[in-house]
């Protein structure tokens, strides 16, 4: 018996359905992540989909040190900002909301609700060719994961299914999850895109497939991601799995860097950000660690 899959990533292809797709599970590592905010179910809800989101875009790039960083982003929306990156099987996430205005949308608030009228950017770093590419949509459809479908459909013109879920019950940890799965071009090269014709029954085989996994299924700790795709797609000639890969907490925040971008402010104004002791504190945004930094300890500029 293999151990059921946690804070794991699979791939997987399916090749005579020209399919290819990611399954992603995470519990320790996100209640790791959630851990240092202290947010309303709510946010954690919503920032756990967006880690696994993170995850199962992430874990595509081709580069191991690439880096895939999503932002959702609204002028007036409760939730004013939601981020959340992947690399290299780190993943860290946070969110800025308005906690009196979240409150009065209940417990179960749609994506509309939350951000009003937004947009979703994803945003890939492939790390040794340098290049950057930047997708942006509009925030719509039911959730995260229906945003970034219509964003694969729209912009990159890939066919896809995104199933993301959450689970959280009181004493028990985080669990969240997600399925993704795309229809590959077939061949890179002079040939035209799969979405150009109109019909492509090997795609809508997979595809009804793939939309009948349940959330109960995703967030079923006892179930292995392996098992998931057998249940999914065991009728299939071969579906290929590649090596599971980890993930953890991960944060980039050095003191270095930090104390790099308050020595860019002039010396009056890091006086004015300064406490009583003359410290200035600064906390990173995604883990909550608090960098105190003396003012008086930058050469005057
Ligand atoms: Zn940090």
């Amino acid at each position: 018996m293999t151990a059921p899959a946690i804070d794991q990533a699979l791939g997987f292809t399916i090749p005579t359905r020209h399919a290819r797709g990611r399954i992603v599970r995470i519990g320790p590592v996100l209640d790791d992540i959630l851990a240092a905010h202290a947010y309303p179910p709510v946010i954690e809800r919503l920032l756990a989909s967006a880690l696994v989101l993170a995850a199962l875009l992430g874990s595509t790039l081709k580069n191991a040190q690439g880096q895939l960083t999503l932002q959702a982003q609204t002028e007036n929306g409760v939730v004013s900002l939601l981020v959340a990156d992947y690399r290299n099987g780190d993943l860290r996430g946070y969110a800025k909301f308005d906690a009196d205005r979240l409150a009065e949308l209940g417990p179960d608030p749609s994506l509309f609700g939350l951000f009003g009228k937004g947009y979703l950017a994803i945003t890939f770093d492939q790390a040794v060719t340098g290049e950057r590419y930047q997708g942006i949509v509009p925030l719509e459809g039911e959730s995260l994961a229906a945003a970034a479908e219509h964003y694969f459909f729209q912009s990159e013109q890939i066919p896809s299914v995104l199933h993301i879920a959450t689970r959280h019950e009181p004493g028990q940890g985080c669990i969240a999850a997600g399925l993704l799965l795309q229809h590959l071009p077939e061949g890179e090269v002079g040939r035209e895109r799969l979405h150009v014709r109109h019909d492509h029954p090997e795609w809508e085989h997979v595809q009804t497939l793939a939309v009948t996994l349940q959330d109960q299924e995703l967030t079923d700790t006892g179930l292995a991601l392996p098992d998931i795709l057998w249940r999914l797609f065991h009728e299939e000639d071969e579906i290929r799995v590649t090596d599971p890969v980890d993930m953890a907490k991960g944060c980039r925040c050095d003191v270095a860097h930090i104390r790099d971008v308050i020595g860019r402010f002039p010396a009056s104004e890091r006086a004015h950000m300064a406490d009583e002791h003359g410290v200035i504190s600064v906390d990173c945004a995604f883990c909550s660690r608090l960098f105190p930094i003396l003012a008086d300890s930058f050469d005057q500029a």
